[in-house]
This record gives C-alpha cells, structure tokens and sequence, in this order.
C-alpha cells in the first residue's frame, strides 16, 4: 500500500523513546512534515528501522544521542540513524550487512543478538526497490541509511 514515511518514522521514534525511557539515550529528529508517500509493506519497512534504530541503542553510550532524519531527494526519500556509539572498523564495515557477521565477537556477545538484524534490512530495503549503507568512524559513530523511491504518481491528463 501507500505509506506516508515520515508518519512511519516518527511512530517507530515514538516507540524507542519510550522503551528507553530508563536509558541516557537522547533521540532528535529531522523529520519534515511534507506529504512524502512511498509504496510497500507497513509492517516489513516498521522491521527494516527497528532492526537499524535497536543497534543505535545497543551501541550507543552513555548520555548519547540518536539523530533520525527524513531528506526527500530527487528521485527517492532517504532515512538515516546517526549514534555516537563505538563505531565499526574500516575492515568490517563490507561485512555488516551479511547473515550472522557480528563485529567483535567478545564485545558483541554481551549485547546479545544474532547477527541477522541487518541482513534483514537489507533484504526489506532491496524488495522496496532501495538501497542501504553504512559510514563509520571508528570511536565516534555510525550512521546507517536507507533509501526508498517515491510512490509511483497516477499520471493527470490534461483534457
Ligand atoms: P540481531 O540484530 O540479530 O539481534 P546484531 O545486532 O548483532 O544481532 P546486526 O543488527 O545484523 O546483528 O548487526 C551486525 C553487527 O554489526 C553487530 O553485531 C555489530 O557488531 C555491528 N553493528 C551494527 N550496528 C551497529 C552500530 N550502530 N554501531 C556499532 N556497531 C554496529
Ligand atoms: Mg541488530
């Protein structure tokens, strides 16, 4: 169906900070209020930003703050997730979004998971016709985004 993505985003943020309301996490938002329709799955693109916005937490610090942003572009509305958490080395970032690929394993034991939180958003995003990446510095944060394309307009003829 048709979705309006920005009330997507915003009831997905809803949840989080509510369900980290014990945490010193920080959540901001940079969400225009716009008509932005895209089409597909509800409940399959809800699953793509929760699996990306539970790592923010998992990896986030301490009095950290999470910036979601929705930026409609030319041709396709981009979501992106930004922490200050510990960020992923250079030589892991191609791995991230493999089946069961868990940087550091000591460290990513304690924070329970599988490894498939990724892998899955990156199949959502790819049956919507969008793309997902990474950038990280190491020690600093990651930002994960995700592309959409637009909901396909209904031609108007002029008569
Ligand atoms: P699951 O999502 O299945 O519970 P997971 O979170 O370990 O487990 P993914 O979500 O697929 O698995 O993430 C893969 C790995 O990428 C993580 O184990 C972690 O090492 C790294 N990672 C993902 N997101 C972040 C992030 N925001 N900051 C730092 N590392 C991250
Ligand atoms: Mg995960």
């Amino acid at each position: 169906g048709e979705i309006q993505a920005p009330q997507l985003v915003d009831h997905v943020v809803d949840r989080f900070e509510m369900s980290t309301k014990n945490q010193d996490i920080q959540f901001k938002r940079r969400i225009p209020e716009d008509d932005i329709t895209v089409a597909g799955d509800r409940d399959k693109l809800t699953q793509l930003l929760d699996n990306i916005i539970s790592n923010a937490v998992k990896y986030s610090p301490e009095g950290g703050t999470i910036n979601v942003s929705l930026k409609p572009e030319k041709e396709r509305v981009v979501i992106s997730v930004k922490d200050e958490g510990v960020g992923i080395p250079k030589e892991n970032i191609p791995h991230v979004f493999d089946r069961f690929y868990r940087v550091d394993k000591a460290r990513s034991r304690n924070l329970g998971g599988t490894g498939l939180g990724l892998a899955i958003a990156r199949e959502i995003a790819a049956a919507h016709g969008g793309n997902i990446w990474v950038s990280s510095d190491w020690g600093k944060g990651t930002t994960f985004s995700f592309s959409l394309p637009y909901a396909q307009q209904e031609a108007v003829v002029n008569q």
